[in-house]
């Protein structure tokens, strides 16, 4: 029986808990209407170096942060943003200048851009992409720093999502490494001659959540010896077993036929000895079932390694 909305939102009040109903043949029709406009004048602030490479400099990097935070709290007070994200902000001012006066200039053009009203839903950004100023077509990456400047403490935001450790000051957290598997190589690499700790994290992450599925895509997410271990070894070893079986099948033959031809012992020998003296083809015979008897059981012995555990996978149930 369907509840009234009231109740239902009663019950989810007091149990915090989901009221999941089915509700038949329904349509619902959503219309989201801004109950609060507000009109105001902001600025995206940018800057262009032009690439050093003919082919390559009509091709952009950006390198961006947001520069605006919450103003001014309702009760008074200020919300301050030296951190979120002035420290961003100053990032990307940072980096324009140390590009300048490199004397090594970048191939491609690189895009310097502090947006404005981020806070408000990524206005800045969002304006950007909808104006753009070079073509999008041929932007191949955006960097964009937020909140690089600080220490990171638990706060009511990680709480239960991600655990601080005592000492973050040499901690870097990527957001987004993990969808550029070339980006993700690069920072571990250039990382190796600074040691910071990265923290590569999905998208996702825009709730810190801790990336469990690093390097999914390439190894599982494990170490190179279990990877060998755990996956590779137990992939190729069913096709080893039938390898197994057919050199041994073969090899067996091979030595019945050296001792009919080379050798005065075996079973080999025993059916050419017996055919030779005097046609006693019931030997003959008794020999050569013999010889595929031993052949069966050799070849039932390397089936056995078909039941070990790591292997049963390849092997249907029958
Ligand atoms: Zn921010």
């Amino acid at each position: 029986m369907l509840k009234n909305p009231g109740e239902i939102q009663s019950k989810i009040d007091a149990t915090l808990k989901p009221q999941s109903i089915v509700l038949g043949d329904t349509e619902a029709t959503i219309h989201v209407v801004n109950a609060l406009r507000k009109r105001q004048l902001s600025y995206n602030v940018i800057g262009l170096m032009e690439g050093s490479d003919p082919a390559l400099s009509a091709e952009t990097i950006i390198i961006s942060a947001h520069y605006d935070h919450d103003g001014l709290a309702a009760g008074g007070g200020i919300y301050h943003g030296a951190d979120d994200n002035g420290s961003g902000t100053v990032g990307v001012v940072a980096l324009a200048k140390a590009f300048m006066k490199n004397p090594a200039k970048p191939k491609r053009s690189i895009l310097f851009a502090v947006y404005a009203a981020e806070e408000r839903g990524l206005l800045g950004a969002y304006y950007y992409a909808a104006h753009p100023l070079r073509p999008l077509a041929t932007t191949r990456a955006v960097i964009n720093f937020d909140m690089i400047g600080r220490d990171e403490a638990p706060s009511p935001q990680t709480d239960g999502l991600i655990e601080i450790p005592k000492d973050t000051a040499n901690r870097l957290n990527l957001i987004g490494a993990l969808y550029s598997p070339d980006y993700d190589q690069t920072v571990k690499q250039q990382n190796k001659a600074i040691g910071l700790t990265l923290l590569l994290t999905a998208m996702s992450a825009v709730h810190n959540i801790p990336a469990v599925y690093l390097n999914v895509g390439r190894n599982f997410g494990l170490r190179p010896a279990e990877f060998v271990s755990r996956v590779l070894y137990p992939a190729v070893a069913p096709r080893l077993i039938l390898a197994s079986r057919i050199t041994l099948g073969v090899a067996w033959l091979v030595v019945v036929a050296a001792e009919m031809i080379a050798v005065n012992s075996g079973l080999g020998f025993l059916i050419i000895d017996a055919r030779n003296a005097g046609n006693r083809y019931d030997l003959v015979v008794a020999g050569m079932i013999i010889i595929g008897l031993i052949g069966l059981l050799l070849d039932l012995a390397m089936r056995s390694l078909e039941r070990l555990k790591f292997v049963r996978w390849g092997y249907s149930e029958e």
